[in-house]
């Protein structure tokens, strides 16, 4: 027979104020089965343990309810205190008298009655309720970071630091990220690229990373501390070992005018390239689908130039696999480009740029040597309007969210123009200054009051050529909404930051969740931003949501930590909240069918076949089986499942019937429990 202890808990004012614990603490004393029934303040507090604990010892319990707050908060509190006195942990449930009673109802008898409802349900469920014992799986401690961006290079930086094995898989044939392409960044006005290539080098010298560039995952299979993944290192068609990088081949191949993509497609570069100087590694890559010989046969002057022979045309695209223990997501963002901007004239008029690149305007390293020219004609803009929330906070465009960076790059960019070019007159057409970041205000204040730009609050409706100058028209919105009309050399659109090409189809492979705008999602925005649903996968940085550098390191390392903590252990306890397919003795075996419907319901692929067969190996049936550290106990093969054969520990299809009964108030089939 079961012997139940209650312990209600008023929560303070939380629960106390507004629901009578008392009562609910005397009307579970007269549910049968419950031997112990008491109400206190603060249940989670020692006194409030202790007096579980002592309850469990003296009056030999078989089961614990606490009516209290959501077992999210506090069921590992109690669950140990059970276990310190001897009753196995998953013989102790929550009734949640607070998110769901007390803080959405009035006070008064309905509240309480609803309290009391709740309790007797779980003192159902708790009844049937069987000890369970944590699944114990080993950690492989390497870790594979996605993206070779700033934030991908931290969090690299940080677990190889830490002493564990690391493998970066970065898609394009360098590491750096959107880092590299810009030229100072904000607030410290400090040269991006002096900042981020001593940390590109660290990562490619550092003995625990191994680095994959030019390559893309494949597949990635298996749980927390266990993945297998697999990754395409694409065909460079260079060796890299034999290749020095003396950049012959890419001086003479004779095709020359692709447009860089590092350049933001205002420069341009050869069929076989770095792809910038810094690049790492420093040895090119041959783009396919531009070189000629590729295209049309001929050619092959880079195989003739090179002086290792290190130009490969047959070399074909290499799997490699691995065990990895954790994952961390870097794989950043885009700034929205192409035709988006009809009405600003972006593909349209030449002198028309996005963020990026002004970026590469304003860059050194950029195709105008860090002058700040117009695309159509290379001459100095003597005014320059800049356009902020160009998509952003624009549910017309599809994109209600604020892309955050563009408000301090607008103003950075507007600083630089000023800089670089003397005289010039910079506008910035603006919604709200949003400057929320250590120094940044004072950063907006400077492009103002000492660096003269001019900021006019409002929306841009067009802009327009017109003699050779574009017309752009808006209206300040500080002046009653009066018309504006700005003649410009140059106009620059601070883009919406949107998510990576890719990045759906890519959490699809990796089994985590994404938002509407295929930014991944955080298992919870306030206390795990960085742990995606997926046990073992993190994220950094820019592909969760726009940021800007300060925080997708700062993420990063977070990240690292949570890695850190997780290679900490030789082995993982997980809670044994998983399916499992019944078995019975022969002829049946089971009463699975083999239908399968629960592999295919399955979010966790954690559903396998097995084969039954005789000592001879006659195969009898081939019934399911759930993979215990792949399950994440979701309960879908439950629902699925048309012969009842898979039931869930812990929320068996017999605790959720008792505990609908019990809300209905119907004597349950099997009171005698
Ligand atoms: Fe350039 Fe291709 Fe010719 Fe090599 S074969 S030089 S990459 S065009
Ligand atoms: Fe130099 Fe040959 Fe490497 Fe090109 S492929 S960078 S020519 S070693
Ligand atoms: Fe089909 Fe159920 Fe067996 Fe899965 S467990 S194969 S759903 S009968
Ligand atoms: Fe898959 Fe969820 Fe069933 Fe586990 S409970 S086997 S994760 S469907």
């Amino acid at each position: 027979m079961s012997r139940i202890g209650v312990f209600i808990c008023h929560c303070g004012e939380n629960i106390g104020a507004t629901v009578d614990c008392e009562k609910v603490a005397a009307a579970a004393a007269k549910i049968p089965g419950v031997v112990h029934s008491v109400d206190y303040k603060y249940m989670c507090s020692d006194p409030g343990q202790n007096m579980i604990k002592e309850a469990i010892r003296e009056k030999n319990l078989t089961g614990v309810v606490v009516g209290a707050c959501s077992p999210r908060m506090h069921e590992p509190t109690f669950r140990r205190a059970c276990e310190e006195a001897g009753l196995n942990p998953f013989l102790c449930e929550m009734a949640n008298i607070r998110e769901h009673c007390s803080w959405v109802h009035e006070k008064g008898d309905p509240t309480t009655e609803k309290a009391i409802d709740l309790v007797r349900v779980i003192v159902e469920k708790v009844r049937r309720n069987k000890p369970l014992v944590p699944i114990k799986v080993p950690v492989t401690k390497t870790a594979l970071v996605l993206g070779g961006g700033i934030a991908g290079i931290q969090a690299a930086l940080d677990i190889a630091n830490a002493g564990h094995k690391v493998i970066m898989v970065e898609r394009s044939p360098s590491i750096g990220g959107h880092m590299s392409q810009l030229s100072e960044t904000f607030p410290t006005l400090d040269c991006s690229q002096c900042i981020l290539t001593p940390r590109m080098v660290e990562v490619a010298r550092h003995a625990n990373i191994t680095l994959h560039t030019y390559s893309e995952i494949e597949s990635i299979e298996g749980f927390i501390g266990n993945f297998k993944v697999k990754i395409r290192k694409k065909a460079r068609s260079i060796d890299m070992k034999a290749c020095t990088g003396c950049g012959l081949c890419s001086q003479k191949c004779p095709t020359r005018k692709i447009p860089s993509e590092f350049d933001a497609g205002l420069g341009t570069r050869p069929a076989i390239y770095v792809p910038f100087p810094q690049a790492v590694p420093n040895k090119p890559v041959i783009d396919r689908l531009n070189c000629t010989y590729y295209l049309k046969g001929k050619c092959r002057l880079c195989e003739k130039v090179c002086p290792t022979q290190a130009i490969r045309f047959d070399q074909e695209d290499e799997i490699v696999e691995a065990d990895i223990g954790a994952v961390v997501l870097a794989t950043g963002f885009e700034i929205k480009h192409g035709d988006f901007f009809p009405e600003y004239g972006f593909g349209k008029f030449k002198d028309v740029i996005d963020g990026m690149q002004f970026e590469r305007l304003a860059s050194a390293s950029g195709p105008t040597l860090g002058e700040i020219r117009r695309p159509s004609d290379g001459k100095k803009p003597e005014t320059v309007v800049f356009i902020a929330c160009a998509g952003s906070r624009d549910p017309a465009k599809g994109i209600e969210y604020c892309s955050k960076i563009c408000c301090m790059y607008t103003a950075k960019h507007a600083m630089l123009y000023r800089h670089k070019v003397h005289g010039g007159n910079a506008y910035i057409f603006y919604m709200d200054i949003r400057a929320g970041g250590k120094m940044y205000e004072e950063f907006v204040r400077r492009a103002i009051e000492e660096d003269g730009v001019k900021y006019v609050r409002g929306r841009v409706s067009r802009v327009y050529e017109r003699e050779g100058k574009l017309i752009v028209q808006g209206a300040d919105t500080l002046l009653g909404a009066q018309p504006v009309e700005i003649e410009a050399d140059m106009v620059v659109l601070a883009t919406a930051a949107v998510a990576n090409d890719g990045a759906e189809e890519l959490a699809q492979k990796m089994h985590v969740s994404y938002d509407a705008h295929k930014f991944f999602a955080e298992a919870h925005p306030k206390l795990k931003p960085v742990e995606t649903n997926t046990a073992g996968i993190f994220l950094a940085g820019a592909c969760q949501a726009p940021k800007d550098i300060p925080e997708s390191v700062a993420q990063a390392s977070g990240a690292a930590s949570k890695v850190g903590a997780l290679f900490s252990q030789d082995e993982l306890t997980r809670e044994p909240v998983i399916a499992v397919v019944n078995r019975s003795a022969p002829p049946l075996y089971s009463t699975c069918v083999g239908c399968f419907l629960c592999q295919a319901a399955c979010p966790y692929q954690a559903i396998e076949r097995e084969e039954i067969r005789t000592r001879d190996g006659k195969l009898i049936k081939t019934v399911a089986k759930v993979n215990p550290g792949l399950c994440q106990g979701c309960g879908t093969c439950v629902a699925v499942c048309r012969t009842k054969a898979i039931d869930l520990q812990g929320f068996s299809n017999e605790q959720v019937f008792a505990e609908v009964m019990a809300l209905l108030d119907r004597s349950e089939p099997d009171a005698g429990i």
